[in-house]
């Protein structure tokens, strides 16, 4: 039996991938926290880095034009020790992340009101990781989408101000009916803020409407209320919201609230992105080929269109692997795989690798002939395909059965009729293609 190792290693996450890129400024005097943030930063989000040691060069850089997307900014720098920078960069609208030695209460409230972005404090050793991942978690909020409903415009802007901050892409309706009327056009929406008290529907209606069209695992709701009445929470989770939180609210816990639940969707679409991909060659899996394959030959058939499915299998793998091992084996695979979905890219057709050597694509909008041309192209680009190692070239060549999906059946017996024409395929020889019009003629 053969077992990839690490299933999941591979797959970066989805806050990493929307991290990366990032333009960041790092004011800081010590040269060791700063290389090391500037270096952590390079290598593991490819992020774009620029060092300001001191009030004259952080000058030079603003005076330059650049623009950044996140600060990191201590507040006590040579020539400006009264964190006279964190003004500047707030004045330059970058959402500024400060790293500070000393810590208070007041310090606290006068960062907020400034409105930094977060803040951290240096007094242990994996305080640079959290720093770190204030400025990936604000890189990844630019694509999220978060609408605040409120009736009240002073509340509803405050809360707004905030997520912006956040680098969030922020929404705002007044009603119930508004909401859900932005909610439609705007799919990248992740989560929805909402008050109890509103005029047309309250914040309960409002989340057992928005439940009716969206899931908790695509579309986060978090409640919000200033009532003094304590059953409310249960109320607003009971009707399917995920968090709930009293005014007046304290900006950290909300903060913290709001980030638990987009870390939670983006968990969300990595498993899903896992279940739905083979490790091997990152193509879309049996798994997924069954899930998606019977919507699209419906819609196809109900439209009076064409489709069929072809059946591929490398021929004499097996002894491919035998000579020169399943590393070897593995790396054909990939190399299939890629000029597979290369040449098929664009089409709409779906291509999945179903396990083993085999792999399917169903082919959308295409009668028998015109599939047999398409798999007639598959079959040459991979005999053509050389996969190279240290002291030679190899390659391999593959045989395809081909059936017609003509009346409704079960999606897999589409797929076992095409497996006997890849069986037929293969007795007449291998590295062909085989299809029902040719049971009578096989040359
Ligand atoms: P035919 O031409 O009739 O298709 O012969 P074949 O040898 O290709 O077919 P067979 O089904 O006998 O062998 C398939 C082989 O594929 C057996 C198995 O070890 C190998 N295999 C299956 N999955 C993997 C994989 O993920 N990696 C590698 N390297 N080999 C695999
Ligand atoms: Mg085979
Ligand atoms: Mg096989």
């Amino acid at each position: 039996m053969y077992f990839p190792e690490q299933i999941y290693a591979r797959e970066p996450s989805i806050q990493r991938k929307r991290a990366e890129q990032g333009r960041i400024l790092v004011i800081e005097d010590s040269r060791s926290l700063s290389s090391i943030m500037r270096h952590k930063l390079e290598t593991d989000f490819s992020c774009q880095v620029t060092q300001c040691a001191n009030a004259d060069v952080f000058r030079q850089v603003m005076q330059s034009g650049q623009t950044f997307d996140v600060a990191v900014v201590d507040l006590n720098l040579p020539g400006a020790s009264d964190g006279e920078i964190l003004d500047a960069v707030i004045a330059e609208h970058i959402p500024a992340v400060v790293f500070t030695a000393d810590f208070n209460r007041d310090l606290r409230e006068r960062l907020l009101q400034k409105g930094v972005a977060d803040y951290h404090v240096k007094n242990h050793e994996n305080a640079i990781d959290l720093v770190l991942s204030s400025v990936v978690r604000l890189l990844g909020n630019r694509d999220v989408g978060v609408l605040v409903v409120d009736d009240v415009p002073s509340a509803r802007t405050m809360l707004a101000d905030l997520l912006r901050v956040q680098k969030f892409q922020v929404y705002e309706a007044s009603t119930g009916f508004q909401a859900m009327e932005i909610l439609t056009r705007q799919p990248h929406i992740e989560l929805v803020i909402t008050d109890y008290h509103m005029p047309d529907m309250d914040g309960y209606e409002l989340t057992r409407r928005i439940r009716r069209e969206h899931d908790s695992d695509r579309l986060r709701i978090i409640g919000i209320s200033s009532s003094a009445d304590r059953l409310l929470s249960a109320s607003f989770l009971k009707a399917g919201a995920n968090d709930f939180v009293y005014r007046p609210y304290v900006i950290e816990e909300l903060q913290c609230r709001i980030q638990h639940n987009i870390e939670t969707l983006a968990q969300l679409q990595q498993l899903r992105v896992a279940a739905f991909s083979d490790y091997l060659t990152a193509l879309p899996n049996r798994r997924y080929f069954f899930d998606a394959g019977p919507a699209q030959v419906a819609g196809r058939l109900e439209r009076g269109e064409p489709c069929c499915i072809a059946m591929l299998d490398i021929d004499h793998f097996k002894k491919l692997n035998d000579t020169y091992g399943h590393e070897i084996g593995d790396r054909v695979l990939q190399a299939v795989g890629s000029k597979l979905a290369r040449q098929l890219a664009g089409s709409g057709h779906l291509l999945a690798r179903l396990g083993g050597e085999e792999f399917s694509v169903l082919m959308l909008g295409l009668d028998v002939q015109q599939g047999s041309a398409l798999c007639e192209t598959l079959r040459s680009e991979i005999e053509s395909l050389r996969v190279a190692l240290d002291d030679q070239d190899l390659n391999v060549t593959i045989s395809i059965g081909l059936a017609e999906i003509a009346g409704r059946e079960s999606f897999s017996n589409y797929l076992a009729a095409a497996d006997q024409l890849l069986y037929m395929a293969k007795s007449y020889g291998r590295n062909r293609v085989y299809s029902e019009t040719m049971l009578s003629d096989p040359d």
